[in-house]
């Protein structure tokens, strides 16, 4: 999994591969003295307020020349967010104090009084967002699924605005074309947003595949030890400016510190992300052998339906494994089992979970719609972690044995 050579990667402004510009991006702070010596990391500016020189200073920040207070900007949240655009090769960035920040300001910037179009089977929480909260403020939302090229074509109504996607839906990890999504988009004047939490910049470069923006709940693989809640847009610098405001209006702008972790975390990203892709396709193929397992989902197995598709596209089919097993008695007692994989609700970290989406991230659809879905009792979702594999593989053993 190269930075060259990658679907979508544009080639980097100093040819350099994606784990050195992630290791190098935004590493210095500021000059600390007279030598013009810099601190070796970032700067943490656990700053609410700037302090201005004069009247005239101040007026330049209430203009929005300088820093002004930290919802509407931070040195340190502001370099997060730069740092991801560099590896997205985007012009720039915003960071969130969640993913659900990012996504929903995203789309409600963007949505301009129309309507949002959104794929099925994306997190449980943005569906809830759409269904139950996007209506409060007079945006409509409805869903198609976004591996069927016709169905969206048709799906696309004269108010619609925004096309969303995730590039890897969750839990049943689809593959959406990207390209052919964007240039729909682009040919009915739609705000394409393609959420890329599953696959990172390691995987997948959605701007240079037709995206307008790009998000990510930073709390993932981006941040990656567990211990970041956040979120990040990236995209062109005009298509930024509407979120900006309405970031700093509906206030869910990222913390300073959760932004300086978040930036120590991506540093390691390439490297984590290559060594749980690799575990994740070697777990994949083993639990299709072992009993008790009816169906695994993951786009490196031959029979997933997106197995080309996610090959041509994606520079590897990404870290997370779902596994139908007979009915919940038999997905609860694997859930219990487990010894090395951590029973969680999130994903994306360097310690292996387990999840029940039915009860987790898609537990506020009504139960109709997850069966719809095929998210039923028996469905369990794994992220693979940096673990050992093969301490990985026996404990999926056992607990299915
Ligand atoms: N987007 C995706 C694909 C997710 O999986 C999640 C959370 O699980 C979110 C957005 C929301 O992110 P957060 O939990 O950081 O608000």
């Amino acid at each position: 999994m190269g930075a060259d050579g990658r679907a979508g990667a544009p080639s980097s402004p100093r040819g350099l591969g994606l784990a050195t510009r992630a290791v190098h991006v935004a590493r210095e702070g500021a000059v600390l003295g007279p030598r013009g010596e810099r601190p070796a990391t970032a700067a943490l500016h656990q700053t609410a307020n700037y302090v201005y020189a004069n009247a005239e200073a101040a007026a330049g920040a209430a203009a929005g020349e300088a820093f002004l207070y930290t919802r509407h900007g931070n040195p340190t949240t502001d370099a997060f967010a730069r740092a991801v655009a560099e590896l997205e090769g985007a012009e720039g960035g915003l960071a969130f104090a969640s993913g659900m920040a990012a996504v929903s300001t995203a789309l409600f910037a963007s949505a301009r009084g129309g309507e949002i179009l959104a794929a099925e089977g994306i997190y449980g929480g943005t569906t809830d967002l759409l269904a139950n909260v996007s209506p409060l403020f007079g945006v409509r939302a409805r869903s198609v699924p976004a591996w069927d090229l016709a169905a969206v074509a048709s799906a696309i109504a004269p108010d619609t605005k925004v096309l969303l996607v995730e590039t890897l839906s969750n839990p049943l990890l689809r593959v959406p074309d990207l390209p052919e999504l964007g240039k729909l988009a682009r040919a009915r004047g739609l705000t394409f947003i393609v959420d890329s939490t599953f696959t990172t910049p390691c995987l997948v470069l959605p701007l240079a595949l037709g995206a307008d923006l790009v998000v990510h709940s930073v709390s993932k693989y981006l941040s990656g030890h567990g211990d970041v809640i956040g979120g990040v847009v990236v995209g062109a610098a005009a298509a930024l400016e509407p979120l900006r405001k309405l970031r700093t209006q509906l206030g869910g702008t990222m913390d300073p510190f959760a932004a300086w972790l978040a930036l120590r975390g991506l540093r390691t990203l390439p490297l984590r992300l290559a060594r749980q892709c690799e575990s994740a396709a070697r777990l994949a193929a083993m639990l299709e052998t072992l009993p008790g397992v009816a169906r695994v989902h993951h786009p490196s197995l031959p029979d997933h339906p997106d197995h080309a598709l996610a090959r041509a596209q994606l520079g590897a089919a990404g870290a997370m494994i779902t596994l139908q097993l007979a009915d919940g008695a038999a997905a609860r007692r694997f859930y219990d089992r487990v010894r090395v994989f951590a029973r969680a609700a999130s994903l994306g970290e360097i310690v292996s979970l387990v999840t029940h989406p039915a009860s987790f991230s898609h537990g506020t659809l009504p139960a109709a719609e997850r069966a719809r879905l095929g998210i039923g009792e028996g469905l369990l979702r794994l992220s693979v972690g940096i673990e050992d594999v093969a301490d990985l593989e026996a404990d999926l053993r056992q607990a299915l044995a």
